[in-house]
């Protein structure tokens, strides 16, 4: 799917480039959630402690009022004292359970977690007309959980300014050393108290900043805790980060002049090609001048040889017969001497155009010898046959005819040629120098026969 491949692709180059900012974002982001998490988990642990505080208050003042009940009141009573709030300046008078215990708490209070407590009801005393009475929506609230569930406690947290409060509320129940002081008493409200009615409700406040339950050190230390790791981590990061990036730039640089270099190793060896390709040309153009005569640009006398020994390796192998037919310008000393070298020069490249136009077969080959001499190469051409005979007479009709003027010779009018033939199938024994010797004995006899003629050489004339 194109669509949202692109834009992943996007983000990926996006954070590739901010690479720090991404990267710090995100640990910024986890380093706020788990002080976050850290924070919720501490407050769950103040409000816990705070419970247990308030709880541990609550049993303190709820048994001392019981023990100071039956262990001291009881006595007290017993030997005519009086027991009443109001005991203050009464040598004779201790005070009321509930009043020792108010006393108790709010000394323990401040002497340690900064707690307060208070018992109320509904149904004051007449002193306590003031303090006493359901104030506030808590207390309504409380009233009504507690006399439907006298045994569990009703609490809640409420914020106070910038501080956090448990407000913990127990039922102050009526135990049974007190329903008849309560129901006989002049000023009591009610009097159709039982044993184990709500009277009224203890409540205990526990500031949760106090007492050493405050989360807020907490919170700061975690906050630079975080800080400073989110600023190490930024700082490696941006570190690594750099790195990276300019050991790219160096790869990018690198690669760069790799391929710089791979381009001049390319251009080198382009050239080198070239260079190559014009040595072969010029070692075949060497090759060329080497084994071609420069006046009649037909093959010279090297050219000559290299051909015959191929020439003669190969009947050699096949067993075949070789031809050579050597021939020789009647008088050309004599056609110089009358016309001048310059047009011996010419006459001997229309000699050689001519003989070189009567050769049809690709392996034969016409050859400058030397001098006013030439030599055809016939691979696989007998003697015997007329053929060899007729190519031969075929060159002498062919320069015959050229008519080229030669008032000094002793044949003809014209130029002519004397031409002598060797044929031999190569064997172990024979080289391909007694070939040449065979075609020059010929070509002398013809010669010596008056010359403008063929000879063939008789001592293998059977071939
Ligand atoms: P024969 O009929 O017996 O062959 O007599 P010839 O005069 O042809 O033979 P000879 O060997 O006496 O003379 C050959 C002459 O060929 C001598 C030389 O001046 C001439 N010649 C050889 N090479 C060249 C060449 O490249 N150019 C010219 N113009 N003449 C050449
Ligand atoms: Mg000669
Ligand atoms: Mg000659």
């Amino acid at each position: 799917m194109p669509f949202p491949r692109s834009w992943l692709d996007r983000a990926l180059d996006l954070f590739q480039r901010h690479a720090v900012l991404g990267m710090a974002l995100i640990l910024l982001l986890s380093l706020s959630g788990l002080s976050w998490g850290l924070h919720q988990a501490f407050n769950q642990q103040l409000q816990n402690a705070a419970l247990k505080n308030a709880q541990l208050y609550t049993t303190i003042l709820s048994e001392f009022r019981s023990l100071y009940t039956s262990e001291v009141v009881a006595r007290a009573s017993a030997h005519g004292m009086t027991v009443t709030h109001d005991y203050q300046g009464n040598p004779q008078a201790i005070p009321l359970p509930a009043t020792l215990s108010m006393l108790l708490g709010n000394r323990l209070g401040q002497q340690s977690s900064g707690a307060s407590t208070r018992l109320y009801s509904p149904y004051p005393f007449p002193w306590r007309a003031q303090e006493g009475g359901l104030k506030d929506d808590f207390g309504q609230q409380a009233w009504q959980a507690l006399q439907a569930a006298p045994e569990q406690p009703f609490y809640r947290f409420e914020r106070r300014g910038d501080q956090l409060v448990l407000r913990y509320a127990t039922a102050d129940r009526l135990r049974e050393a007190c329903v008849d002081c309560h129901n006989n008493h002049a000023d009591s409200p009610r009097r159709d108290w039982k044993v184990g009615d709500v009277r009224g409700i203890l409540e205990v406040e526990q500031p949760l900043d106090s007492a050493g339950l405050s989360a807020r050190p907490l919170q700061i230390e975690t906050a630079i805790v975080s800080l400073s790791i989110l600023a190490l981590f930024s700082t490696l990061l941006a570190l690594v980060v750099g790195r990276l990036h300019r050991a790219r730039e160096q790869a990018q640089s690198l690669s760069q002049e790799m391929s710089l270099i791979n381009r001049s190793l390319e251009r080198e060896m382009l050239e080198r090609q070239q260079v190559e390709v014009d040595l072969r040309s010029a070692n075949d153009r060497l090759e060329l001048l080497a084994t071609q005569d420069p006046l009649t640009k037909i093959a010279n006398r090297r050219g000559f040889e290299r051909a015959l020994s191929l020439e003669w390796r190969r009947a050699q192998r096949q067993g075949s017969p070789l031809s050579l037919i050597m021939a020789d310008i009647d008088n050309f000393k004599a056609y110089n001497d009358r016309y001048g070298h310059p047009a011996g020069d010419h006459c001997l490249q229309r000699v050689a155009a001519q003989l070189q136009a009567q050769i049809r077969r690709p392996p034969d080959l016409l050859a400058r010898y030397g001098g006013e001499e030439f030599v055809i190469i016939l691979p696989d051409t007998t003697a015997a046959g007329a053929y060899a005979m007729a190519e031969a007479e075929a060159m002498r009709n062919a320069v015959y005819e050229l008519q080229l003027e030669h008032s000094d010779s002793t044949t003809a009018h014209y130029l002519t040629l004397s031409l002598g033939i060797a044929t031999l199938i190569p064997t172990a024994d024979s080289s391909a120098q007694d070939l040449l010797q065979d075609a020059d004995r010929a070509l002398y006899r013809a010669k010596a026969a008056g010359r403008n003629r063929v000879e063939a050489d008789q001592v293998r004339v059977s071939i």
